[in-house]
């Protein structure tokens, strides 16, 4: 890449957030020469006890970062996928995960802890960048740029340099205000519990190694298997009026969770049952719309930053670190910083504005009202076969940017 003025150069890009966008992009960037700097709000770095699926999508970004193996060898390689009435357990549908999924798509779906797979990413960025790679206890208030560079402002007074940055600062990313006008994160209506119960406190062959979505009106539940299987992820998500803090450690009273979930199949009876009682997490779900402008001549945006989602796709993250080596390669394959921001947010917005209409349109699917409705819309889909086709298979390391 060379720089506004034409010099070719290995710029230094700054990065708004060491969540797992940041991160991801962090390593790409670092892995093709990049000197990286990353600045995090958080005091200390930490995920929180929930899962995260991993598609082959991602996979093939995780591997090639060098990180896929440890990722796989501390998740879980779900069967199947599979679609459940919330009252009986019928069965709607299902599609083979595991080998299916490895031999069509070249790598693995992973169900990992979200803490293990940010740990591996922030001890792969300190192999590639050293101890001093992320900065903690830093909150950006803004950005400014001119023909030279483009310099953070933090909250302390401090400033920092370099001559691109990228805003992977979340849903509420303050970089995204800043480049697309400040509207507002809106409440989508969902809010979403999380439990981890351990697996060995569960009744002998309680559920099988699959991803289970539980659907029912106006609500459903997720339940997998994390950290090889020593976890049972529990994630319950409920149309709701009461708004509550965006926070996935907000906590919330366990009777509350007995209640939203009361007359679903004993399966969720039991998970909700051996829940710690003081261990309930409520989050309410926010969005912003997906916009086509992502970048100035030297600022973009990733993530959640970019493309906040519902996660009924589970492909938040995955798009985000698709984001990070999409935009490397953008930034190899162009001669000057502003023409590469524009090939990376040419070749991601439709793509990302799929999967959110996609979840949406889960949302939509899995809470219906009528289950007779959602029996006859499950006889004429082919759920494996549609996301095969264009979710799973994308690969963000050899797709043409174009
Ligand atoms: C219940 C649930 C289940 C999910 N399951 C899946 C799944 O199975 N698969 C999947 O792919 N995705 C899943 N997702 C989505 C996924 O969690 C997110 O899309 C992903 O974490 C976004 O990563 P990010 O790095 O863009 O943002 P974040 O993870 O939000 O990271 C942003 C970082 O920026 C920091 N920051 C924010 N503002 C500032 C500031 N002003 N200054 C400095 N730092 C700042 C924050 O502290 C944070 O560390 C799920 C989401 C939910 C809610």
């Amino acid at each position: 890449m060379k720089n506004v003025e034409g010099t070719v150069s290995k710029s230094k890009v700054l990065i708004a957030g060491a969540g797992l966008g940041g991160l991801a992009a962090a390593c790409a960037l670092m892995k093709a020469g990049y000197v990286v700097e990353v600045y995090e709000q958080a005091p200390k770095l930490g995920e929180i006890g929930a899962g995260i699926q991993l598609s082959a999508n991602a996979m093939h970004v995780l591997n090639y970062l060098g990180v896929g193996d440890k990722i796989t060898k501390m998740s879980v390689q779900p069967e199947a996928y599979v679609f459940k009435l919330f009252e009986t357990g019928e069965e709607l549908q299902r599609f083979s995960l595991a080998a299916a999924h490895k031999e069509i798509h070249r790598a693995p779906y992973n169900q990992a802890h979200r803490a293990d797979f940010h740990n591996v990413l922030v001890d792969r960025a300190v192999e590639l960048g050293g101890e001093k790679i992320i900065t903690l206890d830093k909150t950006i208030l803004g950005f400014e740029e001119d023909n030279d560079g483009v310099t953070l402002n933090f909250n302390d007074g401090s400033k920092a340099r370099g001559d691109l940055l990228v805003g992977a600062d979340g849903v509420k990313s303050v970089i995204r205000n800043q480049i697309c006008g400040k509207v507002p994160a809106v409440y989508t209506g969902d809010a979403v519990w999380r439990i981890n119960v351990p697996s060995d406190l569960l009744p002998p062959d309680f559920q099988d190694p699959v991803m289970a979505v539980w659907m029912g009106p106006g609500r459903h539940a997720v339940s997998y298997y994390i950290r090889n299987g020593e976890i049972l992820n529990f994630v319950g998500c409920v149309e709701t009026d009461e708004v509550s803090e965006e926070s996935w450690t907000a906590k919330f009273p366990w009777e509350k969770l007995k209640e939203d979930f009361k007359g679903w199949h004993p399966d969720i009876q039991t998970i909700i049952d051996l829940a710690e009682k003081d261990q309930c997490y409520r989050w309410s779900l926010f969005k912003r719309p997906v916009v086509d402008n992502w970048s100035t001549n030297r600022a973009t945006i990733l993530g959640d930053a970019a493309h906040a989602t519902l996660p009924y796709l589970a492909q938040g993250a995955a798009m985000a670190v698709e984001d990070g080596v999409v935009l490397t390669r953008a930034l190899e394959q162009e001669t000057d910083i502003g023409a590469a921001l524009d090939l990376y947010a040419r070749n991601r917005v439709d793509r990302t504005r799929k999967v959110v209409n996609g979840s949406d349109a889960n949302r939509e699917l899995f809470h219906l009202q009528d289950i007779e409705e959602m029996r006859r819309r499950f006889l004429n889909r082919d759920e494996g076969g549609y996301r095969n086709e264009w979710l799973y298979s994308y690969n963000p390391l050899s797709v043409e940017l174009i």
